[in-house]
């Protein structure tokens, strides 16, 4: 046993040298009369036991002890305390700071000796056990398995500390928050393996982007945080997160695929978008929700006015919940009329959303009841009151006036709508073919083998497809060839401004002749004008709706009117 004797009494060094040789103990005993000379030994040996006088001139035994622990805490020296006084208060301080016993000088007998030295040995065994123990559950409680990056509860912790510190000084402190974008999609196409890879390999690739003194931790699922301390400006962050953005064109490659993805990252700044991590982590949330609803694959910085357009969306999603039930949906109906002879062929279905005295118009909510999924109920209630009302209108009709019903790429996700369109054109006894459902081309690019059949199911069984606000957006002809569209409707932004608006014009042209030329019906929309009435009569197209022959209007007003 390698035993380190540390005191600058050379009577009671004898003293302690001579017990110990006179104990069973197999003993090698090196002596230091100072604190450095003994902290000297202790760097080039490893002990098994340091015996520590208290009290020396220059360094005291405590701060041995303090400079020991301290280095490091997994150290395997025990370290027995030796003192000239009885004191409780001292020994307890010696076994706070890190000694392991505490012998009184003049009571040092071989045996006690003997006895403390061996049960410091174990003792302190046992405390380094404990703490190795403890590191481990620590770092399991810390760290992210998968990817060996902190998680959130240290995520959380240490941007809490981040923003204290970032108080003191004048310096910006950024979060960056940043999910992979179309990730489910990816973990559902090729597996949860590959999917777990791919986080990985995207991890490595953005701690290149880092310098190694920031805090990136991976907050769960495909969530990931970068706390940036000590910025100058906010143009560092932009840096950064440009670089992360950047590194993710690179596709990556696992077993023998290969994988683009790309990240969202949504930024908010301390101390000028909010004071406390709680605010930092929502407005970083709500940038970037922002960068995903822009298009993805892109950086967005928080600013207030997307809180007030988040907290509005919040408003309309609550409002929402119990909207059907309340019976505070309406829908209107705007005439869609013959331009040669001005009569109507039928009608278009807008919903409307009465609420506290007000009226609200889909723009306002129907993008928000996408999101949240609830426009699967509200379409539901669509198609049913819309059918009905067509029975009711076609009743004593000799000829029968059809219904146009928008639906949402959302309501192509399941077979509901067949359902419904099927069990309400029985319910009132409505004849498919009077139907056309209208759809934009935003909702044909989310292609799945869902949506297809739903489109195909829907066409099968009697009803017609539109392609609404065709010449705004993609204006693909492989869409109109790809899904089983019988018509399109020319969106009212093509409608020109007046007889000089040449383009436009051209436009509608082009866009009616390729029509022809598919075999489509057409539907002009925005006809605000006689103009555009006449050019609508001069290009043949067959069917209009606008300003010009009616706004949308009520149930009654239409009844009071039109039948
Ligand atoms: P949309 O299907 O393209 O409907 C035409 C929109 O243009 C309607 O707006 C209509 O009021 C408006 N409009 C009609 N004639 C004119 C005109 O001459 N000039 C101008 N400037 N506008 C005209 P609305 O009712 O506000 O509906 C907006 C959009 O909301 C609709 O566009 C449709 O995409 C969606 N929507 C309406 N009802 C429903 C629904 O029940 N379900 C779903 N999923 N979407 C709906
Ligand atoms: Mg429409
Ligand atoms: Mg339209």
């Amino acid at each position: 046993m390698d035993i380190l004797l540390v005191d600058d009494d050379q009577v009671d060094r004898t003293a302690i040298t001579r017990t110990l040789k006179k104990s069973n103990l197999n003993v090698n005993i090196e002596e230091a009369v100072t604190v450095d000379q003994g902290l000297e030994l202790y760097a080039k040996h490893a002990f098994d036991i340091i015996l520590l006088d208290y009290s020396m001139p220059a360094r005291d035994g405590i701060e041995m002890i303090l400079d020991i622990r301290n280095e490091s805490k997994g150290s395997s020296t025990a370290i027995v305390m030796m003192s000239t006084f009885e004191d409780e208060s001292i020994a307890l301080e010696c076994i706070k700071a890190g000694a392991q016993d505490f012998l009184i000088k003049s009571d040092i007998s071989e045996k006690k000796l003997r006895r403390a030295i061996l049960h410091s040995t174990t003792r302190h065994e046992l405390e380094v056990k404990l703490f190795e123990t403890y590191q481990q559950v620590k770092q399991l409680a810390e760290t992210d398995s998968l990817t060996k990056l902190p998680n959130r509860y240290f995520f959380d912790e240490s941007l809490k500390l981040a923003i204290t510190n970032n108080r003191r000084n004048d310096h910006t402190l950024a979060l960056l928050l940043f999910d992979i974008d179309n990730f489910k999609l990816i973990n559902d196409n090729f597996g949860h393996d590959v999917g777990d890879l791919l986080l990985k390999k995207n991890v490595a690739k953005i701690k290149k982007c880092l310098r190694g003194n920031e805090l990136f931790a991976r907050l769960g699922g495909d969530e990931f945080a970068i706390t940036l301390s000590n910025l100058q400006n906010s143009e560092q962050a932009l840096l950064v997160a440009q670089r992360i953005i950047s590194t993710m064109q690179t596709p990556i490659e696992i077993a023998t695929t290969t994988i683009n993805s790309t990240v969202s990252i949504g930024i908010a700044l301390h101390p000028c978008n909010g004071k406390t991590s709680e605010e930092l982590f929502k407005y970083a949330d709500i940038a970037m929700y922002r960068a995903k609803k822009l298009g993805k694959n892109r950086i967005c910085f928080f600013e207030e006015e997307m809180q007030q357009k988040f907290h509005r969306r919040l408003q309309v999603e609550l409002e929402l919940r119990d909207a059907i039930e309340q019976q505070q949906f309406e829908l209107y109906y705007q005439p869609v009329i013959d331009p040669i002879n001005q009569s109507v062929t039928g009608f278009e279905a807008l919903i409307r959303w009465n609420v506290a005295g007000a009226v609200r118009s889909p723009d306002d909510f129907i993008e928000i009841a996408e999101e949240t999924q609830q426009i699967s109920d509200i379409g539901l209630w669509v198609i049913d009151e819309a059918i009905s009302t067509l029975a009711k209108w076609n009743k004593s009709r000799r000829k029968p006036l059809t219904m146009a019903i928008n639906i949402s790429a959302v309501q192509l996700g399941d077979f509901t709508v067949v359902e419904a369109l099927a069990d309400c054109l029985s319910k009132y006894d409505v004849s498919a073919h009077l139907i056309e459902i209208e759809l934009t081309e935003t909702a044909l690019l989310k292609d799945s083998i869902t949506s297809r059949q739903v489109l195909t199911d829907i066409v099968e069984g009697g009803c017609h497809l539109s392609l609404d606000d065709f010449g705004t957006g993609y204006s693909s002809i492989a869409h109109l060839r790809n899904h089983p569209i019988s018509i399109v409707k020319i969106d009212k932004s093509l409608m020109p401004y007046d007889k000089h608006d040449i383009k436009r014009i051209a436009l509608v042209e082009g866009l009616v002749s390729m029509a022809s030329i598919l075999g489509l019906g057409v539907i002009a929309e925005g006809v605000e004008t006689e103009q555009h009435a006449e050019l609508c009569k001069q290009l043949n197209i067959g069917r209009a709706q606008g300003y010009y022959y009616s706004r949308p209007q009520s149930q009654r007003y239409i009844e009071e009117t039109y039948l």
